[in-house]
């Protein structure tokens, strides 16, 4: 399809870029900060969301609105009941029950049909390029269908994505038979041992193979990647990838960077449950790097028994710690019951030191606080950029997807972090079973190993502080994720080009 933008529009001499995120809101949050950050850069962009999460994301939508970038929101109508799905099931984090995830990922093909009708019935140019997640593989589909060049966005970290290659290359955990046992990840630039449960992706399980083989053509046949990570955090990681995928790869991160006030720190995926400006207040009551955060993502949650184990462990590490505070990320009590009555109780407890969030925090403002020392964090890649990011070191615990490489990543190879010990994986994002949880105890150590530490503890805060200048850098103007940016815009203009030629 070539670019036919009609003179008259006002966007008709830049590159008009589709994005198609996941629907999901680790996938959503960094692609909105894509399209802002592609739109600065030059490019007239098109994200593609439905109404359930365009409700979600309004305030986000707005914002940008009022920033007048060339970015348009258009909703499809998500295929919930015809896929099986209870209505308004539009996002992963409302998939009520483990066996309707399946139908939830073969439902999404089925916005195929009305991304091209909208595209044939738009006013707007036609697109120079699609932009996919790499989980929305019927966007290539689409792509290849109407001549479009696409570009596959990868959310996770170089490392897990790396690891999965060579893991999947090597045909390796074929000959491993025992789920716990460590074996090294052949191929890797630095040598990092995994357990089988722990690496093995969703999407190689039986019964999974056509969504499996769907994914790994959307991959062969995009010409480039984008991805969420900077050079200078995974040089070695990327380089090796770039050799395997013979193709461009360009790491843009760490995307959260984009958000430089207030405003747009705070307003990130949903509605915050907190006044922000009771929030920052409290924080700024705190002493610098004395507040550790406490969150697991959007998706992951504990039991009851859980919640009170890990309430356990952050009361008796204010007990070890005359220092400490912490804000602790709650989304358990959302649906009342004894829950909701034990963390009253908890949060009269804990009064002046902890604060306790029900529901969705306002995270990257948190992390970017300067009395924020300390993260416990379920590891999800975007969670663990925007520690990284901030300088901010972690207390892992990972449960399932990339999480438990991530981990690794952080621990072992980059050395800013501290295992709360979890080994077993969530059955599903937010099914755990009694053996997968941790206890009060290893809560309390690893919270007071990240925030005090002794002189490992300071070596761990030197290196992430390292790394947050590095992430500035890479983001700032002549950066390397920032030139990765303009890079893109040069190759759907190339493509304009090539298009007008012919
Ligand atoms: N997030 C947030 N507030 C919350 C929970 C999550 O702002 O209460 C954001 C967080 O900053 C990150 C994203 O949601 O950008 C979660 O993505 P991640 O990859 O860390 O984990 P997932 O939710 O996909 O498991």
């Amino acid at each position: 399809m070539p670019n036919q933008m009609p003179i008259n529009h006002p966007n008709h001499s830049k590159p008009h870029l589709i994005l198609v995120p996941l629907m999901a809101q680790g996938h959503m949050i960094p692609m909105v900060d894509l399209a802002g950050l592609l739109a600065a850069a030059g490019a007239f962009v098109t994200f593609i969301t439905t109404p359930v999460n365009a409700a979600r994301i309004r305030p986000v939508i707005h914002r940008i609105e009022r920033s007048g970038l060339p970015v348009q929101f258009v909703e499809l109508c998500f295929p919930a009941v015809e896929a099986g799905l209870p209505a308004g099931c539009e996002n992963i984090d409302l998939i009520p029950s483990p066996d309707l995830f399946k139908p939830f990922m073969e439902s999404l093909s089925l916005l195929g049909p009305q991304l091209k009708l909208h595209l044939a019935a738009s006013s707007a140019p036609p697109p120079d390029c699609i932009v996919f997640d790499s989980l929305n593989s019927w966007a290539s589909t689409v792509a290849k269908e109407l001549g479009v060049p696409h570009l596959m966005f990868y959310g996770p970290s170089c490392f897990y994505i790396l690891c999965s290659l060579l893991l999947k290359k090597n045909q390796v955990l074929k000959t491993i038979a025992d789920d716990f046992e460590l074996f090294p990840v052949p191929g890797l630039p630095e040598p990092v041992e995994v357990m089988k449960a722990q690496v093995f992706r969703w999407m190689d399980r039986p019964g999974w193979e056509k969504i499996s083989e769907e994914f790994y053509a959307a991959e062969e046949s995009a010409q480039g990647i984008i991805m969420n990570t900077f050079e200078e955090l995974e040089s070695s990681g990327l380089e090796v990838y770039r050799r395997e995928m013979g193709k461009t790869i360009w790491p843009v991160g760490p995307l959260s960077l984009y958000n430089k006030d207030v405003e747009s720190q705070a307003v990130r995926g949903n509605a915050s449950s907190v006044d922000t400006q009771l929030l920052v207040n409290w924080l700024e009551s705190k002493e610098p790097k004395s507040v550790m955060f406490v969150s697991f993502g959007s998706l992951a949650r504990n039991p009851f028994s859980q919640l009170v184990e890990i309430g356990r462990g952050l009361k008796s590490a204010l007990s070890s710690l005359s220092s400490l505070s912490f804000i602790w990320v709650v989304k358990e009590v959302e649906k009342g019951g004894e829950a909701k009555k034990w963390m009253s109780e908890f949060e009269a407890e804990i009064e002046g030191r902890g604060m306790v969030i029900q529901g969705w925090a306002p995270q990257e403002l948190i992390l970017t606080h300067v009395a924020v020392g300390g993260f416990m964090t379920h590891c999800g890649w975007n969670s663990t950029l925007e520690a990284l990011a901030t300088g901010v070191v972690m207390a892992t615990w990972p449960r399932f997807g990339d999480q438990f490489l991530n981990e690794k990543l952080v621990v072992d190879v980059l050395k800013v972090g501290v295992a709360v010990g979890a080994k077993i994986p969530t059955l599903f994002v937010n099914e755990m079973s009694e053996e997968a949880q941790v206890k009060g105890e290893k809560v309390r150590k690893a919270v007071v190993e990240v925030m005090d530490g002794g002189k490992e503890g300071e070596a761990r805060r030197r290196r992430a502080g390292e790394l947050k200048e590095k992430a500035r850098t890479a983001t700032e103007e002549g950066g390397s994720s920032s030139e990765n940016l303009k890079d893109i815009i040069r190759f759907a203009k190339q493509k304009i080009s090539a298009c007008d030629e012919a």
